[in-house]
């Protein structure tokens, strides 16, 4: 702590009054960490102080060639009007995993975790407290040297921003519809679709875009080789139960390595439910949707926790899960993986931390 500068703000912004209006991403508290680093100081500066612009170059490395990362966690309310946090240090631990790949210097990761604590013990106000509410905490790594030219950074910054957020299930819970993407592809084996870059999602609008005019929430991605086997969905990793089997893609550096989906996997064998992490074709699925065998299938993801998937819609042609209805599994699974968070279920891994 005694490290890290505080610059007050001048004034204080209005709270949202109405938890139901928050939707996500647009409301930013009043204050942010940030911290700077160059190849000669090191890390330097750590501060907590009012949100608001940067002044860039517009030289600015991550402008032009793209070294940024980001990562997503949550902050909550429980009932008892504690401040909870679920899994944070892995967030911070895959950030600089992502950074490795991007050639970018690793964070210090008990400062980082540090500092998160003491930001948000100053914007506690901020999380929202109706039921499935939080503070979405945003993480945020880009270069920042002023120079053109391919190389690794010299100057960098790092952030952390938080924006109040209303429940991801504000209608209920309702199963997606899913668009299979047969040409562009998101991420290949040897790339970076395993780290939180930035320019992942760059290269993913495109066919959300022209999923989204065909009526399809999200899009499924196949692998990048043969457009053959499932990867994930946009922030989400997949999951699909097949003759009472919960499959997941295995971790091969083209998909993002979720801590929820990790959770997932963990909750589920627990729960005595057969679990594997193995390649699935597009085939495969289908197939099994045809035949009956396709009992479930959902996403996992820090925002949704878990998301049904109704209908999935590959090759002019559409599949109906579970009658377009949420699943027992994937009903449980969120059950249970939301409890743990909110402090309401005993939580044997040690995931869900008290501030
Ligand atoms: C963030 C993200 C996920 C989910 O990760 P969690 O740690 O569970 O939130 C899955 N896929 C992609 C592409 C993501 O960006």
């Amino acid at each position: 702590m005694s490290d890290i500068k505080f610059i007050p703000c001048k004034t204080l912004k209005e709270k949202p009054s109405d938890e139901s209006k928050l939707g996500f991403g647009k409301l930013f508290t009043d204050y942010m960490f940030t911290m700077r680093y160059n190849s000669e100081k090191g890390w330097y500066d750590p501060t907590i102080e009012p949100y608001g612009p940067f002044s860039l170059s517009p030289a600015t490395s991550a402008l032009h060639y793209g070294q940024a990362i980001f990562e997503g966690a949550k902050a909550y309310k429980d009932a008892q009007g504690n401040t909870r946090l679920f899994r944070i240090k892995e967030n911070i631990a895959r950030m600089n995993r992502s950074a490795a790949r991007l050639c970018m210097p690793a964070l210090p990761e008990d400062l980082v975790y540090e500092a998160l604590l003491e930001l948000l013990k100053i914007e506690e106000a901020w999380i929202p407290k109706s039921e499935g509410t939080s503070l979405y905490i945003r993480p945020t790594y880009v270069a920042t040297e002023e120079a053109l030219g391919v190389h690794a950074a010299k100057n960098y910054l790092f952030y952390i921003i938080l924006s109040p957020s209303g429940a991801y299930y504000a209608q209920g819970m309702k199963p997606v519809k899913i668009y299979v993407e047969d040409s562009y592809v998101r991420a290949v084996i040897g790339g970076i679709g395993f780290a939180k870059a930035a320019g992942n999602y760059a290269a993913s609008i495109l066919a959300g875009e022209l999923a989204e005019k065909k009526g399809y929430t999200q899009v499924l991605w196949l692998d990048g080789q043969m457009h053959k086997y499932i990867e994930e969905v946009g922030a989400m990793n997949m999951f699909f139960v097949i003759d009472g089997e919960i499959i997941t893609p295995p971790l091969l550096g083209s998909i993002l390595p979720g801590i929820t989906r990790d959770s997932i996997l963990t909750l589920a064998a627990d729960l005595g439910y057969k679990v594997s992490e193995k390649r699935l074709s597009i085939d495969e699925v289908m197939e099994a949707g045809r035949s009956g065998a396709l009992q479930e299938a959902f996403g996992t993801g820090t925002a949704a926790v878990v998301s049904p998937v109704g209908e999935l819609y590959y090759n002019g042609e559409v599949i109906e899960i579970n009658k377009g209805e949420i699943g027992p599994i994937a009903q449980k699974l969120y059950d249970t993986l939301t409890s743990i968070q909110l402090g309401k279920h005993e939580d044997v891994h040690g995931w869900s931390i008290v501030l």
